[in-house]
């Protein structure tokens, strides 16, 4: 289908972005455009105005900071796919971003348009709360952070407003944590994706963070793996019986995959995850 008509503006810095988006009513950011323009297609979207956001100065970009490393919204897949930085010090993220979709869809999509989107399949949430980033946005009240935890709130649902934009995340990077995901093999969005982070010292699992994206309305924490990893040796063993205890109340059932697929196959990958990360520790 033929969108309906629209205007497009091209904004040069985010408070120029956010006097657009307050001016336009009904106008939407654009970044990537690989999901908002389906949308527009099929006319579940009808924006006034496009609000270009890819060429502000800034908003791309992966940086350490005291400790922490940020990413900018605007940062594509392919980019954090990429980056030395992320390699060496987060690489779960780096291959988190290098599974999503395919080469076009890494070249143009972004982080920020991913984690607004939130579509519950996305790869991006469950890494997101694994290293239970925080979400940096900008709106005409001034500047906000929220921590993923609170951010994924239910289906396409964000703490995000309409006259709000996302700048970037923030987190402490960590080197023992790993993505799994069973992929939908045309389009690659996730059917089950876990991120596991591990903080392990002296052979000891310390604590972890579990995150579960593709199963549910959206991504969310799995506590339940998380509390029975905690304090334990740092082994398969540990990780297979945690990973035992991986569900979810409402699972999702689509033409992808069923229900009960989606319960069998969160373990399997919960235990990939979790591996993955351990076989990362120092
Ligand atoms: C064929 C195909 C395969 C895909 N496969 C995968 C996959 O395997 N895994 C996966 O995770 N994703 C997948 N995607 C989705 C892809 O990652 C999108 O790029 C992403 O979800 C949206 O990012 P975008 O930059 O394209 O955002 P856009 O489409 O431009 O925007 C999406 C929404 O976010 C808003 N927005 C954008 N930027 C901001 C911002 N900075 N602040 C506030 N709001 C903002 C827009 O207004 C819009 O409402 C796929 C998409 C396609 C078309």
């Amino acid at each position: 289908m033929i969108p309906t008509g629209f205007d497009y503006q091209r904004a040069t810095s985010i408070d120029d972005a956010l006097a657009r988006l307050k001016a336009g009513g009904g106008g939407k950011l654009l970044a990537g455009g690989h999901s908002l323009v389906p949308l527009m297609k099929l006319r579940l979207s009808e924006p006034s105005v496009l609000i270009d956001i890819t060429r502000i100065p800034g908003l791309a970009g992966i940086r350490e900071k005291d400790g922490t490393i940020e990413i900018g919204a605007g940062t594509t897949h392919s980019d954090v796919a990429a980056s030395s930085l992320l390699r060496q010090a987060c690489p779960m993220l780096a291959d988190t971003a290098g599974e999503i979709g395919d080469p076009q869809v890494r070249n143009r999509g972004t982080l920020g348009g991913s984690l607004a989107h939130a579509d519950p399949a996305a790869d991006y949430p469950a890494a997101m709360l694994a290293l239970d980033a925080e979400i940096h946005m900008k709106g005409p009240k001034g500047w906000r952070r929220v921590k993923a935890n609170d951010f994924f709130q239910g289906l396409f649902t964000v703490d995000l407003a309409p006259d709000e934009m996302i700048v970037g995340v923030q987190f402490a990077p960590v080197r023992s944590a790993a993505y799994a995901k069973l992929h939908q093999r045309a389009s690659h969005f996730a059917i089950v994706g876990v991120a596991a982070a591990l903080d392990v010292k002296g052979g000891v699992i310390q604590s972890a963070r579990i995150g579960l994206t593709g199963a549910g309305t959206h991504a969310t924490r799995l506590s339940a793996v998380e509390q029975a990893l905690a304090g334990k040796p740092a082994t398969k063993e540990s990780a297979a019986s945690a990973a035992a205890l991986a569900t979810l109340d409402e699972l999702n059932s689509d033409i992808h995959a069923s229900e009960e697929y989606r319960r069998a196959m969160i373990p399997v990958f919960a235990k990939r995850a979790i591996e993955g990360a351990l076989a990362r520790v120092s």
